[in-house]
């Protein structure tokens, strides 16, 4: 059996900013659809893994940074199918010492699950996607199945139009986290054509909408919403460790700092700033994630915060 999860759990969460009137929503706990393959990237990997499978590849190869959930995902689903996993992990301060890998939550699970590392310098990782970078993994590592940085292709979209389903017609606006889009583009694909959906990007990026339109058919009703990426990708402050720490006291749900904890807060403030009309119902989608609060809190402990896990 492959990846064959398919539907996971709408919870409803109240949650009450100081000050302000009491936010209701619903939230799609994709962060519960594996323990290891987390949220989007479980819906991601899902098509991918099987085409490799049917087409007997053995190995699959791909990219991220060294706090990636797409590394982590992989090296899981490698792991829990049979495939051998090869992560080019950008960076190559960290190949300089076995303690990099011993330090870094990600790489370290990722190297659990027997993921094989070459680390490639920041210039060297921007060739990634040319024919003769790639002719050279294939020299240095033999065949294997090529997964884009962040899971995005054709199979992966199709996989995000599993997230909506028949019994989220009755949500008449329906918000994701996003990094390159590929999630975000399936969800729309699916989306009723009563409902709107909202984009929160966690970079700054100007190609989005030009990503989304590759992988989309003609549904209209979405909108980024580009003024929560707090400064770029990964990049933090006190302010968004306090609403992802609040939100969890108050509702028992855990967001990651790099996506969805950046989409709550985006939500929520929307929200004071009566940007949603009081009738509409909310779903906001949990991409999972998790594992990245580990690696974010390593960073963090210098400047005394802390995210609740
Ligand atoms: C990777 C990731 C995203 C972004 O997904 P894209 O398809 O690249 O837009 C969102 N949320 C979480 C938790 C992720 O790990």
């Amino acid at each position: 059996m492959l990846l064959n999860l398919t539907e996971s759990p709408n919870q409803e969460v109240v949650y009450h900013p100081k000050g302000f009137e009491p936010l209701k929503l619903w939230i799609k706990r994709d962060d519960l659809l594996h323990e290891h393959i987390s949220g989007n990237k479980y819906r991601k990997l899902k098509y991918n893994v099987e085409f490799a499978f049917q087409n007997g590849y053995n190995t699959l190869l791909t990219f991220g940074g060294a706090f990636s959930n797409h590394i982590a995902a992989t090296a899981a689903a490698g792991n829990e199918l049979g495939f051998k996993t090869i992560g080019i992990i950008r960076g190559d301060e960290l190949s300089e010492k076995e303690d990099m890998i011993r330090e870094n939550p990600t790489l370290q699970f990722a190297k659990e699950c027997g993921m094989q590392f070459k680390f490639v310098s920041r210039s060297d990782y921007r060739l990634k996607d040319t024919e003769d970078f790639i002719d050279k993994l294939k020299n240095e590592f033999g065949e294997f199945y090529l997964v884009p940085q962040g899971g995005t292709n054709a199979l992966a979209v199709k996989g995000c139009e599993e997230i909506l389903t028949e019994n989220d017609r009755e949500f008449d606006i329906v918000c994701c986290a996003m990094g390159t889009g590929g999630t975000i583009s399936g969800i729309i694909n699916t989306a009723f054509s009563h409902q709107k959906v909202l984009g929160f990007p966690a970079l700054k990026d100007d190609f989005l909408e030009k990503e989304i339109k590759n992988y989309i058919h003609n549904f209209e009703n979405w909108e980024l919403i580009k003024a929560y990426h707090f400064g770029g990708f990964a990049k933090m402050n006190q302010d968004l460790v306090h609403f992802i720490n609040d939100f969890k006291m108050q509702t028992s749900i855990t967001l990651d700092p790099i996506y969805t904890g950046k989409m709550f807060f985006g939500i929520v403030d929307l929200h004071k700033k009566g940007y949603f009309d009081k009738n509409k119902r909310i779903l906001a989608i949990h991409t999972g994630g998790l594992q990245g609060i580990k690696g974010m809190n390593f960073r963090l402990q210098s400047r005394g915060h802390s995210i609740l896990e």
